[in-house]
């Protein structure tokens, strides 16, 4: 999970149609989500939230290139069946973080019931539910928690924070093909790094470990899959090493070679 920048206040003009406008009073009137069951997976409102994620799932950063792009609810809309069509409510994620997320929104709070929202005033309500409901599961377009997770070598994400941690299990974040798509990340670059090791070693040059770790940094950008462990490993990568002496060289060069593409 990465925050991303959202116009909150620039709505989707088709989240504002009058047969939108119908289905909200209709579901009111119900007080379920009953109709108009497909009128937010409408493409114009898939192509912002595309660019927003940068064609990414919003909890797990998998890029959504050949699989099914979902247009996902944070309050579940089976619950907040009034934000079925509240802009900042629409997330972009995958199948399987959608379907682990269902409509598990855990709240420390009272929750919130529809009491006289109209139509017109849907869009921007998340904050002040967030407020009253203090919501368990961390929402990516608010929160930036890139400096509260950890990972190790195979991919697995930790944490110290509660809600984080709640987020992480109820998404399944570290569901094995996750991991092993995270894990491809480092691919073989630390046994790189060791066998540049010697040559080091023996002739105090450090110009051995120079391209793998260019190469590392030059696809570490936001717009890439799984940015929140690349920056875990840029940060951290002295953790990833066992020969002491080896994690502080490599990572004096990450340090200068970073600032140096910044
Ligand atoms: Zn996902």
């Amino acid at each position: 999970m990465i925050k991303v920048k959202k116009d909150f206040d620039n709505v989707p003009v088709i989240l504002k149609s009058p047969n939108r406008k119908e289905a909200f009073g209709k579901n009111i009137y119900d007080g379920n989500f009953n109709y108009g069951k497909d009128l937010y997976k409408v493409g114009s409102v898939q192509k912002r939230l595309k660019t927003i994620y940068n064609l990414k799932c919003a909890y797990c950063e998998k890029k959504l290139l050949d699989t099914p792009k979902h247009i996902e609810h944070y309050r579940p809309k089976d619950i907040y069946y009034w934000l079925a069509y509240s802009w900042d409510n629409l997330l972009l994620s995958c199948g399987s973080c959608n379907s682990f997320k269902g409509t598990n929104f855990e709240i420390l709070n009272n929750r919130v019931i529809w009491t006289d929202e109209t139509f017109e005033n849907i869009h921007n309500l998340g904050d002040k539910y967030d407020e009253l409901e203090e919501p368990m599961i961390i929402n990516p377009e608010k929160e930036n928690i890139l400096d509260k997770i950890g990972f190790n070598k195979k991919g697995f994400i930790f944490t110290n924070d509660k809600r984080i941690q709640y987020t992480i299990d109820t998404c399944e974040l570290n569901r094995e093909p996750l991991c092993k798509l995270r894990e491809e990340i480092m691919g073989d670059f630390i046994e790189t790094m060791e066998g540049h090791y010697e040559f080091y070693i023996l002739k105090k040059d450090i110009s051995g470990f120079i391209p793998t770790v260019q190469q590392f940094l030059k696809n570490y950008k936001i717009e890439n899959k799984f940015y929140a462990f690349r920056y875990f490993i840029v940060n951290n990568i002295e953790l990833f090493f066992d020969n002491g002496k080896l994690a502080d060289v490599v990572k004096i060069i990450f340090l200068r070679l970073n600032r140096e593409t910044l």
